[in-house]
C-alpha cells in the first residue's frame, strides 16, 4: 500500500530540487538542509498518526533489511537504457563508464552511502514510479521490479554485443537484494558478446569471478575508495566493507585475469576526522601500486540533492568544498604519479 503525497513531501521534493539547481554552495545547501529538516518533521508526523511505514509485500522475499522502507513497481523490457556516463566525445558527461548504456534495476540502495548522488534523481522523479517512500532517508528505501526475470528474459542481449553497458548507475549490482538477478543477466549476456563495466562496492561479486572470467575480455569490475581513513569510511559509508576489503576484490580479479578499474571518489576536503587530504590520496595510491589496476579515475565531493545534510549530520562537522575541486584535482595527479601511476580526473560540470 502506497501512501498519498502530502504537504511535507511536496516541500521535500521542491527544496533537494532546488538544492540540485543552485549553482552557489551556500544556496544549495541552505535548501539541503531545508529539505532534510522537512524530512525529520514527516517521519515525527508520520509516527504520530500511527501510519504503519512499511509496506510488507514479499518483503522478506526481498532480503530487505527491517527499517527499509519497501515497495515493488514494473519494468519494460529492454532492460538496457541509454546512459550519459560516457566520454564526453560520445556525447556524456565526461566519464568512461560505458558506451552510452547502462542496466539499473532497483529504485534506491540500502548501502546508503552518505554523499551518493542518486537520491536526488528519486526525490525528484520516484514518486510516480514507487511512490512516497522516496521521501526517508536516502539507503531507507528500496523497491525492485517485480517483473525483473520476465524483463531480463525478454530482453534481446544480442543488440548490445561488443557494447559496453554499465551494471549499474543507480544502486549497486551485487546488494543483497538483486545479485542473484545480476547473475542471470550476466549468464543470458554474456555468452551473447555484451561487455560490462561493473561498478560495485560488494564482495558479492566475487561469486561470479569464475563465470567473468571466461569472458575476460568483455569485462571490467570497477570498485570505489573514498579514503583509506577507516573512521572516515564508517561515517560516510556505513553500509559498505572497509576501503582495505573492496581493494582485495580487484586484487582477486587480477588473479582472475579481469581488467580492473578503481574510482577515488568522492575526495573529501579536510575534515576533523581526517585532516590530511594529500597523504590520505597518497595512501590510496600506495596501495594500488601493489596491484596496478588498468583504470583509475578521481572526482571530488560535489552537492547534489540533499547529500550535504546526510554528510555533514554524519560527520557532526561543516564541509566547504568552495574551490576544492581543482586542489583534489592537483593532489590526484601528485599522489598517482609518486607511484608510476595515471589517472583521468572527472571535473565538477
Ligand atoms: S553503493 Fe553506489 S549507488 Fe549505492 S549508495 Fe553507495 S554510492 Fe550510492
Amino acid at each position: 500500500m502506497i501512501e498519498e503525497s502530502n504537504p511535507a513531501e511536496d516541500s521535500i521534493r521542491h527544496f533537494a530540487a532546488q538544492a540540485s539547481a543552485f549553482k552557489s554552495h551556500k544556496k544549495a545547501r541552505d535548501a539541503a538542509f531545508k529539505a532534510w529538516r522537512t524530512m525529520r518533521a514527516r517521519e515525527l508526523e508520520i509516527a504520530s498518526r500511527g501510519v504503519p511505514r512499511l509496506d510488507k509485500f514479499n518483503k522478506d522475499a526481498y532480503l530487505v533489511p527491517e527499517g527499509v522502507s519497501f515497495s515493488t513497481y514494473r519494468t519494460s523490457s529492454p532492460l538496457v537504457k541509454t546512459s550519459k556516463l560516457t566520454s564526453k566525445e560520445n556525447g556524456g558527461v565526461g566519464k568512461e563508464l560505458s558506451d552510452g548504456w547502462v542496466a539499473n534495476y532497483a529504485t534506491g540502495c540500502t548501502h546508503g552511502c552518505k554523499f551518493c548522488y542518486v537520491d536526488a534523481i528519486h526525490k525528484k522523479f520516484g514518486q510516480k514510479r514507487v511512490g512516497s517512500i522516496v521521501y526517508d532517508d536516502w539507503g531507507d528505501y528500496f523497491a525492485i521490479p517485480s517483473n525483473l526475470d520476465e524483463v531480463i528474459e525478454n530482453t534481446k542481449w544480442k543488440r548490445w554485443s561488443g557494447t559496453e553497458v554499465m551494471l549499474s548507475s543507480t544502486h549497486d549490482p551485487y546488494l543483497p537484494q538483486v545479485n542473484k538477478y545480476t547473475r542471470k543477466i550476466l549468464e543470458k549476456a554474456l555468452p551473447e558478446g555484451v561487455k560490462f563495466c561493473i561498478q560495485t562496492r560488494n564482495p558479492l561479486v566475487e561469486r561470479d569471478m569464475e563465470l567473468i572470467s571466461q569472458y575476460r575480455d568483455q569485462v571490467r569490475l570497477q570498485v570505489s575508495i573514498a579514503s583509506m581513513n577507516e573512521d572516515l569510511s564508517r561515517a560516510i559509508e556505513p553500509r559498505v566493507v572497509k576501503p582495505e576489503r573492496r581493494l582485495q576484490i580487484l586484487e582477486k580479479a587480477r588473479e582472475h585475469g579481469l581488467n580492473t578499474g578503481v574510482i577515488i571518489a568522492p575526495v573529501f576536503p579536510e575534515l576533523k576526522i581526517r585532516p590530511h587530504v594529500y597523504a590520505d590520496i597518497k595512501a590510496i595510491a600506495s596501495r594500488l601500486e601493489t596491484f596496478r589496476p588498468d583504470h583509475i579515475y578521481g572526482e571530488s565531493l560535489h552537492l547534489r540533492g540533499i547529500n550535504i545534510a546526510y554528510v555533514e549530520d554524519a560527520l557532526g562537522q561543516a564541509v566547504n568544498i568552495d574551490g576544492f575541486d581543482k586542489k583534489a584535482e592537483e593532489w590526484f595527479h601528485k599522489a598517482l604519479s609518486c607511484y608510476n601511476l595515471k589517472g583521468i580526473w572527472w571535473k565538477e560540470f
